[in-house]
């Protein structure tokens, strides 16, 4: 369904096509198109190539009868039967093939040099055969070609990305797809170079020379000056006749994904905030009783050291001893506050493409000293090696640290030989899955429902804080957090984050 261009050219306009109709220049604009590369005989067309294969067979079958048969020059309508069939297809190469043979048949009747007659009717039958399959098999491959170039310039017209062919060197464009006559701004002449100022250039990877796969295609990312969208450009170069300045150029709509992109990472900057001020606001609430603890110890005991320096016998042990408490209380009370700093420091999030496997690695090597110390041996069993996540690998880093940290906590009372954490990563459902195994005591009703509450801890010195802020970290990159009791003994937490390509 050709459809009329603005550029007053037919939009449908096949390799194939231009092969046989050189495309005119368009009145009053620049030439869009110039005649594509073609073969001599491409231009001949039907009626001419029929009239040179006629003259051509006449002028063998003269020389050969000429030479009487001598040279066996019967062999060179070979060429004109081909020529037939390329340039007017089957029929004309088979009523060439019989012509050919129908000359010889008459003509070499009178120097018939064999013995009996059959000998001479089954060399006029080889010739034939041999002719005609030259002529099937020419006429076959030009349709191949046809079909070839047909197929290739539907799917080149039909696509939605604009693609055109630039003379890169004389500055020419030589051929536009619908899609690409449909963008380009006529105004702004034809010209490639023309046509590519209006875009600009994305800033990718400075000034470094853009990367070009096995093919020699580059791709860039340019942005409409006119409506603002955003393409990605592939170019590279294409076969047209000897001409190696010939480039196609692929130019496909990516404002959608870019777009989107955009949105995501606002997404998932609100989510990690909300996330953060959630957590935060459960740590105020709870950090205010935690405080207020060491505080009221501290008060009795400088309390306590007040009547002691009044009483008349001063003890100088029992008040070292009181104000010793008081140093460690305040000390305690110090290093809630650090921590909460230090989850506070943390909170920019900052998320870059990262290797699972390379986090796991780095969280096991923070922990080398400690693991070493406990005697705990580490099994790291990695399914999928390539594993890309979007994510901030420090914060990442530390939610396996914490985990890992937990679990040789868990281990202490194991016996030696059995101290061990498994850690897994795997993919799973658009998902990188992490696990760390521990072999300790598990986790009991009271720790499952309560372990991931700010401020629950069963350790002497713990604080509570270090699972809330894992799973905080967790959900802020679309993700999760969970444990569940080892089937053997221990326990399993669960990290999941979405693959790069899945990332929220
Ligand atoms: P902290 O380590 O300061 O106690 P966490 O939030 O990291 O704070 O841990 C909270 C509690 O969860 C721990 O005190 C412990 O009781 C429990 N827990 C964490 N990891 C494990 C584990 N691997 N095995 C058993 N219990 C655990």
């Amino acid at each position: 369904m050709p459809r009329g261009g603005k550029l007053g050219l037919p939009l449908v306009c096949r390799p194939a096509q231009l092969l046989q109709h050189p495309v005119r220049p368009i009145a009053g604009t620049p030439s869009l198109a110039h005649a594509a590369p073609q073969l001599p005989i491409d231009r001949l067309g039907p009626r001419r190539g029929m009239l040179l294969a006629a003259a051509a067979i006449l002028l063998v079958a003269g020389a050969d009868y000429a030479t009487g048969y001598e040279m066996r020059l019967s062999v060179l309508h070979l060429a004109p039967i081909a020529l037939a069939a390329w340039t007017a297809g089957t029929r004309a190469g088979m009523a060439a093939a019989l012509a050919a043979c129908l000359l010889w048949l008459l003509s070499f009747k009178s120097g018939n040099i064999y013995r009996q007659q059959a000998y001479y009717f089954w060399e006029a039958a080889v010739m034939l055969c041999g002719f005609l399959t030259v002529a099937w098999l020419s006429a076959r491959l030009r349709r191949a070609l046809s079909q070839a170039d047909e197929r290739f310039s539907r799917v080149i017209e039909e696509m939605r990305a604009a693609v055109y062919v630039a003379d890169a060197r004389r500055d020419e464009m030589l051929y536009a797809n619908p899609e690409m006559l449909r963008i380009a701004d006529t105004a702004a002449g034809l010209s490639p170079s023309a046509f590519e100022r209006q875009f600009e250039r994305a800033a990718e990877g400075g000034d470094a020379a853009p990367e070009r796969d096995a093919a020699g295609f580059s791709s860039a990312t340019l942005k409409s000056q006119r409506g603002g969208r955003w393409y990605l450009m592939q170019d590279g170069p294409i076969p047209w006749g000897s001409n190696p300045d010939v480039r196609l150029r692929v130019l496909t709509d990516i404002t959608e994904r870019r777009n989107a992109e955009l949105l995501r990472e606002k997404h998932l900057e609100v989510m990690h905030q909300a996330a953060q001020l959630t957590t935060l606001a459960e740590i105020a609430a709870t950090l205010a009783h935690e405080i207020n603890q060491p505080l009221m110890v501290i008060a009795t005991y400088t309390d306590a050291c007040q009547r002691l320096l009044d009483a008349p016998r001063i003890d100088r042990a029992e008040i070292a001893r009181a104000l010793g408490k008081c140093h460690a209380q305040a000390v305690r009370a110090a290093s809630i506050i650090e921590r909460l700093r230090e989850f506070i420091r943390q909170r920019q999030h900052r998320p870059a493409p990262c290797a699972a496997g390379a986090v796991v690695a780095e969280a096991v090597a923070t922990l080398r000293p400690q693991l070493d110390a406990a005697g705990i041996a580490v099994d790291f069993a990695e399914t999928a090696p390539e594993l890309e996540l979007m994510a901030d690998r420090i914060l990442l880093t530390q939610v396996l640290v914490n985990l890992i940290r937990n679990a040789i906590d868990a281990m202490r009372d194991t016996p030696p030989e059995e101290r061990r954490i498994a850690l897994a990563v795997a993919a799973r459902d658009g998902e990188a899955r992490f696990a760390v195994a521990d072999h300790g005591p598990g986790l009991d009703a009271a720790a499952r429902e309560n372990i991931f509450a700010p401020f629950f801890t069963t350790k002497p010195g713990g604080l509570g804080l270090g699972l809330a802020i894992c799973r905080s970290v967790a959900e802020a990159h679309g993700g999760r957090l969970w444990a569940e009791e080892a089937p053997a003994r221990g326990a399993v937490f669960h990290l999941a984050i979405p693959l790069k390509d899945t990332a929220p």
